[in-house]
């Protein structure tokens, strides 16, 4: 059917996504590494190194490297400390069931809690209903956490970079 080449259109362009942020990840783990951050090399992020560095520095530099290191992992955090929030409160949700033809309904859902009464046999599990704006009652839904784009990854290896600037400066 005409949905295969869709499913395939998306395939590539998830596999492209994830080998770019392979290669991201990569390349900043052999900077790090270069700079001595894991200790194998001498540099000026091997651990000994940045104490006598600090010093060095003024106390604008170091004011200025907790700032962009802030940056840096807020850029790198954000979305899932976000995707934990959403989980928790149950927001982001949307509806699994599927049509006849297996097409997925996808329309946003909320949580409902049912009362049971004093039963006490009650699968836990079960007594979270979800509703969907299609008007659909599921025992389960699809949680959706917000991935990373190229922006968020530039934003955090900038940051990252400017850490380093300011270290050597
Ligand atoms: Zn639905």
């Amino acid at each position: 059917m005409n949905g295969n080449t869709f499913t395939k259109n998306d395939y590539f362009r998830k596999r492209a996504q994830s080998v770019g942020l392979s290669l991201i990840v990569m390349g900043a783990s052999f900077f790090l590494y270069y700079l001595g951050l894991f200790g194998n090399v001498q540099g000026p992020l091997t651990p000994g190194n940045i104490g006598a560095s600090l010093a060095a520095m003024g106390v604008t530099k170091v004011h200025m490297l907790m700032f962009f290191l802030s940056f840096f992992i807020m850029a790198l955090t954000w979305n899932h400390i976000f995707n934990l929030v959403s989980f928790m409160i149950a927001s982001r949700l949307t509806c699994m069931r599927k049509n006849q033809e297996g097409i997925v309904c996808g329309a946003s859902t909320k949580r409902i809690k049912i009362n049971y009464g004093n039963k006490k046999n009650i699968d836990k599990n079960k007594s979270v209903r979800f509703k969907c704006v299609n008007g659909h009652n599921c025992f389960d839904a699809r949680f959706n956490p917000v991935k990373k784009g190229v922006v968020s990854h530039t934003v955090w290896v900038a940051a990252l970079l400017f850490c380093v600037i300011i270290m050597y400066g």
